[in-house]
């Protein structure tokens, strides 16, 4: 509940926690449970309107900018 209050706020967390990568938005950063559409796993950034599946969007967001998905 830390974590997630604190995201609110636009504090970074240092820390890469999987459950939240999936509710981050790979392109501009912005994390938000209502992102990603748990029914469809659809993800659709709130933030910037960045679209595309939710499983590589978390995929994309734990790697190293500009390395590529094997
Ligand atoms: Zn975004």
């Amino acid at each position: 509940m830390i974590a997630y209050k604190t995201a609110e706020y636009g504090i970074r967390v240092e820390d890469v926690n999987p459950a939240f990568s999936s509710q981050t938005c790979s392109k501009c950063g912005h994390q938000s449970s209502t992102n990603r559409d748990s029914d469809t796993g659809w993800f659709a950034c709130n933030e910037c309107g960045y679209e595309l599946d939710g499983d590589y969007n978390a995929v994309a967001g734990l790697r190293p900018a500009g390395s590529k998905v094997a």
